[in-house]
């Protein structure tokens, strides 16, 4: 999915304002300097594409390097360096989105796009967004944290009711999480979340609720930040929830702004901008929530490398209120160049 988001910011960004060290991670977590060709990073017949072995030539991570990703040319047999102003970490999930590259690239004394360690760290694991959230008077659901060797107890059986949601706490794009109908559904659906996370999640499910999204960027020039028209997705009838295929297969509708009042439009994206700033977020990020029947403004979560594919809710969502994908990608990175210039 993060090959995917990163093929359409390739395609997208401007070669006249920027010039693109291209860099992909294989799954057994090698560094690669590729061509930075788009193409092949669409899906094709419902699979994903991949960053293999053979895309590219290694690139050594960066440590000791004076804050340069040194790329390593087999071919000369010598080090050439790729210095780069920024790294724009397209990666969704564990090592992307969760504080770790952040990590590396705060260490390297790399400027980057999107939130920092903590913030990453926080909105990665569902139960401290909710905790942080919560402590800042922002409306979330009810759930209960499995930690290693836990199972749910009967009095939170009776707390939750069915149906329920069951989640790895750290994971992304639905990977790991079933909706559980029958309590004997749970104990396979809690193996399928620690396949991913020790840690799980078994969150009450909304029913009859609608699903809105909103974008976030960062304030510019450390403005407050700014949030989006919201979008309400509409998930393909193959689909009874947002699951992995509904995001990336069979993609979703998406009515931006949603056709609610205004009032409810007004405070979505106003609770996004608190949700944001609860979470101490930086740069950009995707705030996820519910909106019940009776018009009540519940959030999911938020996800600080959002979807980033042309057809991603993030993007669209930044295009409708007028920011299109080529300026939303300049403006991401000029606002880590701006973090970089004030900070040192
Ligand atoms: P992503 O990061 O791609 O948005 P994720 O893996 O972090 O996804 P969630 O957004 O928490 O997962 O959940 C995925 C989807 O599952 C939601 O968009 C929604 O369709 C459904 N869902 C999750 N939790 C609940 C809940 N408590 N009640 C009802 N539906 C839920
Ligand atoms: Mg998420
Ligand atoms: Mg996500
Ligand atoms: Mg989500």
């Amino acid at each position: 999915m993060s090959a995917v988001s990163a093929g359409s910011v390739l395609s997208a960004i401007d070669p006249d304002e920027f010039e693109v060290v291209p860099v992909g991670i294989t799954r057994q977590g090698r560094w690669l300097l590729t061509d930075g060709d788009p193409s092949e990073l669409a899906i094709r017949g419902r699979q994903f594409p991949e960053i293999t072995d053979g895309a590219g030539t290694e690139v050594a991570l960066p440590a000791g390097s004076g804050g340069r990703i040194v790329a390593l040319d087999p071919a000369q047999g010598a080090a050439a360096l790729a210095d780069v102003d920024v790294v724009l970490p397209v990666l969704h999930g564990a090592y992307g989105e969760d504080g770790t590259i952040q990590g590396l690239l705060e260490m390297a004394g790399l400027p980057y796009v999107g939130a920092g360690v903590f913030a990453s760290a926080a909105c990665m694991d569902k139960e401290f967004t909710k905790k942080l959230m919560a402590a800042d008077g922002l409306p979330v659901g009810e759930y209960a944290v499995l930690r290693t060797g836990q199972s749910l107890t009967e009095a939170d059986m009776a707390r939750l009711g069915l149906p329920v949601f069951v989640k790895p706490s750290r994971a992304g794009s639905s990977v790991g999480i079933t909706r559980v109908d029958d309590w004997a559904q749970l104990p396979a659906a809690v193996a399928t979340a620690r396949e991913i996370d020790s840690k799980v999640l078994v969150e009450a499910a909304f029913t009859g609720v609608r699903e809105i999204e909103c974008g976030v960027l960062e304030g510019e020039y450390g403005g407050e930040p700014e949030a989006s028209l919201p979008a309400e997705v509409h998930i393909d009838s193959r689909h009874s929830w947002y699951d992995l295929e509904a995001k990336y297969l069979d993609e979703p509708e998406l009515d931006i702004p949603p056709r609610l009042p205004e009032h409810v439009v007004d405070e979505i994206r106003r609770t996004a901008c608190r949700a944001f700033t609860a979470l101490d977020c930086a740069g950009l990020a995707r705030v996820d929530f519910f909106v019940t029947p009776e018009l009540d403004v519940v959030v999911n979560e938020i996800n600080t490398m959002p979807g980033f594919t042309a057809a991603s809710a993030f993007p669209k969502m930044w295009a409708r209120s007028g920011l299109d994908y080529p300026k939303l990608v300049s403006r991401l990175i000029r606002t880590a160049l701006h973090r970089r210039a004030e900070h040192g």
